[in-house]
Formats: structure tokens, sequence, C-alpha cells
């Protein structure tokens, strides 16, 4: 068989969850949209379902398939319903649906729920994607506070810049939504993972950890306190021992600078490896740092070897490489990374 292996340490993602829930206090949300970011949420929910306050997932669909097999937790369907027939889903599966617009407001209304709802209500505090403006925050509150079919309403915001240095958009949205929520009572959330990690003023009643949960920092490198989750790795399937001056691969874009021996390895940009990670990005053979060579193809990639030896374990990323080295050089996000890992067995461990 094919040797791309996704190992996912269910231990470590209950050790973040931890360390997550401690930095921000209050309750914490494990965000799981996206297949847990390319984890498998199915898993990832079972193994946080005995100690997670709550879930969070982008739609319905993927609420259902947690409920399906067997979570009981609160989840929150981040960008609520698309369509009014939703609700009565939303009901029969006792799940918690943002409202971030007006048309989703008042079909949340004229729903004829049996028992009331909790709701998170959710305000555009500068990021300008989804959400209320500032200015008819207020008034969306009231009518939801003044409705008999809601049981508790969660005031929330997302931030647009949180994994910038620079912290001005952030202090700025922080400031925008408690002026905004000045005399609205209930709990608030604010903090995706780059503010749980580092801006303690947007720590409130509910955090919502995605990224950070995996073990991976919104800020690039490597943070200490998180342990990464996602371990991908392949190993040598053939090689090759090339003179000096030859090209390897696609658009012979690299030439061996002396005599090279050139693993090469079962992964590509079909498996979600980004392609443009090219000559120079790292990656660990048998524990040892070294780098690809060449473009990376579909399917396979050519690498830099020190010793021969068909068989040899390659880490693409995981505990020698951080998946944020790929990702700088890809030019690109871990979240990205993640979410697109396809084809290879995945396989759990507790
Ligand atoms: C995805 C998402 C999060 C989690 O963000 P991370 O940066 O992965 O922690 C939090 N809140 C909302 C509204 C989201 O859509």
């Amino acid at each position: 068989m094919r040797p791309l292996l996704c190992e996912i340490r269910l231990n470590r993602l209950r050790e973040n969850y931890h360390t997550l829930k401690q930095l921000h206090g209050g309750k914490l949300l494990a965000v799981i949209k996206a297949d847990a970011y390319g984890h498998g949420a199915v898993r990832c929910a079972q193994a946080l379902d005995g100690i997670a306050d709550g879930f969070a997932v982008a739609m319905l669909e993927e609420a259902l398939l947690l409920r399906e097999n067997g979570i009981r937790k609160p989840i929150v369907l981040l960008e609520g319903v698309f369509d009014a027939d939703e609700y009565a889903q939303v009901e029969q599966w006792d799940l918690w649906p943002v409202i971030h617009h007006q048309a989703q407001l008042e079909s949340f209304l004229a729903h004829s729920w049996q028992s009331p709802r909790t709701v998170w209500l959710k305000m555009d505090s500068g990021m300008h994607r989804a959400g209320f403006f500032p200015h008819n925050y207020a008034a969306a509150y009231t009518a939801l506070q003044q409705s008999p079919h809601v049981a508790e309403i969660i005031k929330m915001s997302h931030f647009a810049c949180a994994d910038e240095t620079d912290r001005a958009m952030t202090e700025l949205q922080t400031e925008t939504f408690d002026l905004a929520c000045e005399g609205l009572a209930g709990a608030e959330s604010l903090a995706n993972s780059a503010a749980i990690l580092d801006y303690p003023p947007s720590h409130r009643d509910w955090g919502r950890a995605g990224l950070a949960l995996y073990g991976i920092s919104p800020f690039g490198g490597n943070d200490a306190r998180l342990k990464p989750v996602m371990r991908l790795s392949t190993r040598v399937f053939a090689e090759r021992v090339l003179q000096p001056h030859e090209p390897v691969g696609y658009g012979a874009t690299f030439y061996t600078k002396r005599s090279s021996r050139i693993g090469l390895i079962a992964c590509g940009y079909g498996d979600g490896y980004p392609r443009h990670a090219g000559t120079d990005t790292p990656i660990a053979a048998d524990g040892e740092r070294t780098r690809i060579v060449g473009r990376v193809s579909m399917d396979m990639m050519t690498v830099e070897l020190k010793h021969g030896g068909i068989g040899n374990e390659i880490e693409l990323f995981g505990d020698t490489v951080h998946v944020n080295e790929i990702s700088a050089a890809a030019g690109t996000l871990a979240y990205e990374i993640v979410c697109n890992i396809k084809r290879a067995q995945r396989i759990y461990s507790e």
C-alpha cells in the first residue's frame, strides 16, 4: 500500500484543549468545522466530548454528522442557517444557531419553535464580513430578547487581524464591540485562537479555538504551549544518485551542485501538499532535517538524502518539521494545508 500516513494524536488534541481553556478562562468552544481542519471531525469530537464545553461548525450538515455519531454537547452553527427551513432541524437536533443578518433574524422569529433556543448574535465590529453593524446591534438584540422563542443570547464578534503583532485593529474591534453592547445583558464571545493566545482583553465568557486546538500557532512558527496533532509521513520508495549539474523534476528548476542522493517519496499536491513549496522546503528523513529538491508533482516529490535506504521514513510535517514552515515556504497558511490533506491513510492514536 502507498505509505502516506496522516497520524492524528488525540491525546495532544485534548492537551491543547485544556491549555487553551486555561489560558482563556470561562468556557471554550472546540471549533471543528471543515472536518476539524482536516483532522476528522467525528473522531476529534468524540475525543473531546467528555471535556469540551461545546463545539462549533460552519453549517447544519456538519452538525448533523456529529449528532448522528453520538455527540451530545452544544454545537454552534457559525454561519447560522442558509434557508429558513433548516430551523426545524436546528430544533430537532438541539443546535445553537448564529444569527448574523436581518433575514436570518426574521426567519428565526417567524419560525414556530417548540421550546426557547439559545442563539449567538453576531456583531460586525470591523471585519466587514458578517454580522450586524454596531448601530443595528441593539435593535436585533432587543427583538430576540422580546421573543418567547429565545432562551439565551450570546453576544459575539470575530477579529480580522488577531494573528498580527500590530494590535490596533483588534483593540478597535474590541472597543467597538464593548460600546455597542453597553446595557445588553448576557454572555460574550470574542476570542479565536490568536486572541486566546495573545490578547487577554478579548477573553470573555466563551472562547472559540480552532487552529491552536490542533497544536498550530496562528502567528507562524512554533508555540511551545501547543502540541501539533497532525503528523504527515511517508517513505522513500525509490532513489538515485545524480552527478553534479543534473536537473531534477518538472521544469528542470533544480540542478544538483554536487553528487547527490535523491529520494523519491509518496506525497504530492494530489494529496494536498502545497505545490508552491518547492526546493529548500524542509522535510525530515529518519528524524534528520533535509529538504525538497525540484518541484512537487501530483503523486510524489524528490528530496535530498544524506544516507541511502528505500523504505526510510520521511516526515512531511508534524514533530521535526512544523507545518508553519511548510506554509511559509508555500506562501500560504497552515489552516489551508491541514484542511487540504487527503488521500493519506488517517490513523488515530489516543
Ligand atoms: C473559524 C472560526 C473560529 C476559529 O478560528 P481559529 O483562528 O482557527 O481559532 C472562531 N470564530 C469564528 C466565527 C470562526 O469562523
